[in-house]
């Protein structure tokens, strides 16, 4: 019999929203009774949540089912399972190539995680289904959480926007939005947990439509007790409301930080980018941002070498970075993604091209982001600890409100605590202090 002692070695790949996901499969697992466990060698399932937004992470995933086959041969009655992203998008091609997964299960059928586990045990046999791309977890499932501090709460799925160069709307349907009662539900069930900060989750959380507007949504949220801290992402410039600033701006605990993806710097990739609004609109909404939320930070993600990208394009971008001023940019090499409309665009760039100018840009935009960062040297900062820092037991690690990793001397600080920092060295990506 084996009963509780069900072990499950669960892998994510991807966004936070593939984080969210794999723990509400971990939720709906552990009422079959499989616990987490951190040992390959010990796993009676193993399940990898995969993403496919680029074709690096579409190689990691198949490195890591390769792996697995030794394992498996050592020992058949393991299950091995792929869901997420590149599960939707290649379906049974996974099995063709690599036979040793039992069973692949697309974006919206992870729902049935439990019951094929439960066949699998069984009966041994593979089992695929990709079918319902538009499905997803219910309220019903009660997600496993990682971590202690800080966790996700998805509040709507899929993505309706089509931008040309992102698989996406194709690996995870059109928007659908969960019900306000199911998401308060779930918040306040993080907090009795234990969770401090609450992030909402969605590709694109300002066309939330479950009944209220997402400003609304977030106002709602903010009053729960025990919110310490809400954010929230992805925002889409197109539709960021003046509600929703308002909102921010008069806030009790939401923070004051914008993932505001720009995607480009120039009009012409945009538009080919399909992303449905201009530079000078988005400068605009910058403008308007920080004139009401006058402590803001602003972050973005930036793709380098779109096809029919040239060097007049790149140096617009290179100025409009030193326009916006951004905390911090995540910057990307366009990746080409087949059933995408930019794969089969005209003048794709060649990659050593590609390589130089992501340099470049992350040049600018390191310089940029110290220079923000140094801006905050002597200053007093509220801290969310989250745990000791990965190198040093010693130096503990937390967020500013601006969503800013800082580093300090432990005391007698525990997770979970708010302290205020003085900082006193800035770097690119991280700040120290002492507490004050
Ligand atoms: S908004 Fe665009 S980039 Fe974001 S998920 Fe949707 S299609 Fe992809």
């Amino acid at each position: 019999m084996r009963g509780m002692e069900k072990k499950l070695k669960l892998i994510t790949y991807g966004c936070q929203m593939n984080v969210a996901d794999s723990e509400r499969m971990a939720g709906l697992l552990r009422q079959i009774g499989y616990a987490l466990t951190d040992d390959l060698d010990a796993a009676d399932l193993i399940l990898i949540n995969t993403c496919c937004v680029r074709a690096t992470a579409e190689d990691k995933v198949f490195g890591q089912i390769g792996r697995f086959k030794t394992l498996k041969r050592l020992k058949p009655e393991l299950i091995l399972g792929v869901a997420g992203c590149m599960a939707q998008k290649e379906g049974a091609n996974l099995i063709k190539r690599a036979p040793h997964v039992d069973f692949v299960l697309g974006t919206g059928q992870s729902s049935e995680v439990a019951r094929v586990v439960q066949s699998l045990e069984h009966e041994r046999k593979h089992f695929v289904d990709t079918s319902n791309v538009s499905g997803e977890i219910g309220a019903e499932v009660f997600p496993l959480r990682g971590g202690c501090v800080t966790t996700f709460v998805p509040i709507m799925y899929g993505c309706n926007n089509f931008c040309t160069y992102c698989i996406v709307p194709y690996v995870r349907g059109r928007e659908r939005s969960r019900k306000p009662e199911e998401i308060f539900a779930e918040v306040e069930q993080a907090v009795a947990e234990g969770f401090k900060e609450i992030t909402l989750l969605g590709q694109n959380v300002n066309s939330y439509a479950g009944g209220m507007t997402f400003a609304e949504l977030l106002s709602a949220v903010d009053k729960i007790s025990g919110v310490e801290r809400l954010r929230f992402m992805t925002s889409h410039p197109k539709d960021l409301s003046d509600e929703l600033i308002a909102a921010i701006a008069g806030g009790k605990n939401i923070c004051e930080h914008i993932h505001l993806p720009v995607q480009y710097g120039s009009d012409k990739i945009l538009r080919r980018m399909n992303r449905v609004y201009t530079v000078e609109k988005y400068l605009r909404l910058v403008e308007k941002i920080r004139a009401a939320i006058p402590n803001v930070s602003l972050t973005t993600d930036l793709i380098v070498g779109f096809p029919g990208e040239t060097d007049a394009d790149f140096s617009e971008t290179l100025d409009f970075l030193r326009a916006v001023k951004f905390d911090a940019a995540f910057t990307f090499i366009y990746s080409k993604r087949s059933g995408t409309p930019a794969a089969n665009f005209e003048n794709q760039i060649d990659d050593e091209l590609k390589h130089r100018r992501l340099d470049a840009l992350m040049k600018v935009q390191n310089e940029i982001s110290l220079e923000k960062n140094r801006a905050l040297v002597d200053s007093v900062v509220e801290v969310l600890v989250e745990g000791a820092s990965k190198t040093d037991e010693k130096i503990f690690m937390g967020r500013t409100r601006s969503n800013k990793l800082v580093l300090f001397a432990h005391g007698a600080e525990r997770a979970g605590d708010l302290v205020d920092v003085k900082i006193s060295q800035a770097q690119t990506w991280l700040l120290k202090g002492i507490r004050n």
